[in-house]
């Protein structure tokens, strides 16, 4: 079963739990956009082997609908994904498309991709020149003796990128790493030290604080509770407990719908095991069950349906419901609504 397509049974799964809950009008917190080649002579990684080549603007905007439905998506926060190929080829798209989308009326905002090298006065510099609203560090790029899935938070976002940050009034879309992500009480230190010191830079989260976990999620978003400064986008987690926890926490101001747009097309989910987690694709995978067959489905529909969960069992109000996949960006962001 491969990666990219929309199957029937996607389209039942839309029409069933998603096509009365989604608002009329989308802002998508998380989407990469890039090109192969941007990867590189060595290509993409095989589970973006199947993706299009290239994932410009109009690619997205027609393939999302397999989530959405149709003219939904009014806009996106968009950066690369080959942070490790070129990257400097994959921001210069980013920023290419997303000015073309904002000339067709879209709210298309680019973010540019840092690493811990990089200088910051000629972040500075390449944000003022081409209108980046916002960094994206990410933590692949960071020089550890280690993997980098162990490193901390100030190894791949070092603080004199958070001063510019601050200066220029910039977001920073993060993925945090460490085993326990939020839960991790260095990661935690750090974010606190971050969001005090420079209360211009708008810290977003990426995947409810890597919440693939949903407990540590849970465990940690209290640690950060009062921080005026901090988002949380929902991209590719698929299930509710994460969610939950920071809307309890922080209000459902604070949380941005975000597609994860192409990881969204591929097929699977990721799951907790035990204190860790898991991504099931279903590509490759065998699966059988004793009690019946099996279909998986797109990431992006199970994060959409997760994130329903969670706005039913908290009672959130079609407006608060709004905010989240639109009003929350648009406060955010300084969109005209
Ligand atoms: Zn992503």
């Amino acid at each position: 079963m491969s990666h990219w397509q929309q199957l029937q049974a996607d389209r039942a799964l839309f029409e069933q739990t998603l096509h009365a809950f989604l608002p009329a009008r989308i802002f998508d917190a998380h989407v990469h956009l890039y090109r192969h080649a941007h990867y590189g002579p060595a290509g993409p990684p095989p589970l973006f082997a199947a993706t299009p080549s290239e994932v410009d603007w109009d690619r997205f905007i027609r393939d999302v609908a397999w989530l959405h439905g149709p003219k939904r998506t009014v806009g996106a926060l968009c950066f690369g994904l080959t942070f490790n190929g070129e990257r400097a080829a994959n921001d210069a798209f980013v920023a290419a498309e997303t000015g073309a989308a904002r000339a067709q009326g879209f709210a298309a905002l680019p973010q540019l991709i840092v690493g811990p090298g990089d200088d910051p006065d000629m972040v500075r510099e390449q944000v003022r020149r081409a209108g980046y609203v916002g960094l994206k560090p990410y933590h692949t790029l960071a020089q550890t003796p280690y993997p980098t899935w162990h490193a901390p938070l100030a190894a791949y976002f070092p603080e004199p990128l958070a001063q510019v940050a601050h200066d220029e009034g910039l977001t920073v879309t993060l993925h945090l790493v460490r085993a326990r992500a939020l839960a991790d009480p260095a990661n935690q230190a750090t974010l606190r030290r971050y969001a005090e010191r420079y209360p211009n830079m708008r810290l977003i989260l990426a995947h409810a604080g890597r919440g693939f976990n949903p407990w540590h999620t849970i465990e940690g978003v209290a640690a950060l509770a009062n921080l005026a400064n901090l988002w949380f986008d929902t991209s590719a987690v698929t299930e509710a407990g994460g969610f939950e926890a920071i809307i309890d926490t922080f209000g459902h101001t604070r949380l941005l719908y975000g597609s994860d747009f192409p990881i969204s097309q591929l097929r699977g989910r990721c799951v907790a095991v035990g204190d860790s987690f898991h991504w099931l694709y279903a590509e490759g995978a065998t699966l059988g069950e004793n009690h019946g067959d099996v279909y998986p489905a797109l990431v992006g529909l199970e994060s959409l349906r997760a994130l329903r969960l969670a706005c039913r069992r908290l009672r959130l109000s079609d407006t608060q419901i709004e905010d989240l996949f639109y009003g929350n960006a648009a406060q955010l962001f300084a969109l005209s609504t």
